[in-house]
């Protein structure tokens, strides 16, 4: 028994020094890719139900890593948030997206409407490098409504005075807010009553057990009707089948985003939806 003991912690610690290396190789590889732009975006419609029109999107990271191939966001963006390069990554999307929208509202979609995800980390320093977002749009002559900054629930409740000042300076200049993963955190009501949100993404956990547990249909059918009464549109997350879509509509959510309505896409697959949209 003893010798086995003495195995099993053998293994456990080499096993240890495997995820440390590969953790260590993740972080020089990740300093690469930012140097060596290995990062390119996809663009999710987000569809209004009833219509199918799409006028906004959400930019999702991808990370093509030239010998491992695409890299998952969830693993490569909590790594960054720690060791900080996420700021340097949130620069890039906000300069992509920035420019993107501004051509794609000039050529095929004037009232279009792009989402950007935000780390914590983003809003030190009393919100500074987001607050600059504001400026940069101005500059290049895009309008505030063009850009939709995506925040969660979690990074409220981390840095709360800081980050609601942060967004409150930006909401007024007319930027708007989502709040993503909605339900997913904790003390969900509190900043409902201080803060005024423009969009609340519900979490496609709910969304997806919605047809199969009443209890999640039920929550689902709670929030869209919170978020009506508090003035904030809701973007159901995750939708994958009919009969979800459905249940969503007949709750009263008139946003959605999901494989069902559309998945991720390119750059030119996006832009050749905004054209068939135009035309039809
Ligand atoms: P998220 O912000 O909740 O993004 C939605 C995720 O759900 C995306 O995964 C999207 O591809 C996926 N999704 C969309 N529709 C469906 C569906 O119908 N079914 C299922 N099962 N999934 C669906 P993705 O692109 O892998 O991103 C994962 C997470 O990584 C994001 O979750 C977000 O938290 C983070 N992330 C992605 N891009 C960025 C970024 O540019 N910056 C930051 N800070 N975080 C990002
Ligand atoms: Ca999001
Ligand atoms: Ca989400
Ligand atoms: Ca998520």
């Amino acid at each position: 028994a003893k010798t086995r003991g003495r195995n099993s912690i053998h293994y456990f610690t080499e096993n240890m020094s495997t995820d440390f290396l590969k953790r260590m190789e993740l972080i020089d590889d990740l300093r690469t890719a930012v140097e060596q732009k290995q990062f390119h975006l996809v663009y999710q419609p987000i569809v209004d139900l009833h219509t199918h029109r799409i006028a906004k999107a959400e930019a999702l990271i991808r990370w093509q890593h030239p010998q491992k191939g695409l890299i998952s966001p969830m693993e490569f963006i909590p790594i960054a948030e720690e060791i900080g390069l996420i700021v340097e990554i949130s620069e890039w999307i906000f300069t992509q997206v920035s420019q993107q929208v501004h051509e794609w509202r000039q050529r095929h979609c004037a009232d279009l409407s792009i989402s950007i995800n935000t780390s914590p980390v983003q809003y030190r320093n009393e919100g500074k490098l987001v607050k600059a977002w504001a400026d940069s749009l101005l500059a290049q002559g895009i309008p505030y409504e063009a850009i939709s900054i995506e925040i969660t629930e979690h990074l409220l409740m981390d840095n709360q005075v800081e980050v609601v000042e942060a967004l409150e300076t930006l909401r007024q200049q007319g930027i708007t807010i989502s709040i993503d993963d909605f339900g997913t955190g904790y003390c969900s009501f509190s900043y409902l009553k201080n803060f005024a949100f423009d969009y609340l993404k519900i979490d496609q956990s709910f969304v997806q057990n919605m047809s199969i547990d009443n209890n999640d249909a039920a929550l689902c059918e709670a929030i869209i009707m919170m978020a009506g009464k508090l003035n904030m549109q809701v973007i159901a997350e995750g939708i994958e089948t009919e009969e979800q879509k459905q249940l969503l509509i007949d709750a009263g959510c008139t946003l959605g985003q999901g494989y069902l309505l559309a998945k991720p896409l390119s750059v030119m697959d996006f832009e050749q939806l905004l054209i068939k949209q135009n035309q039809s």
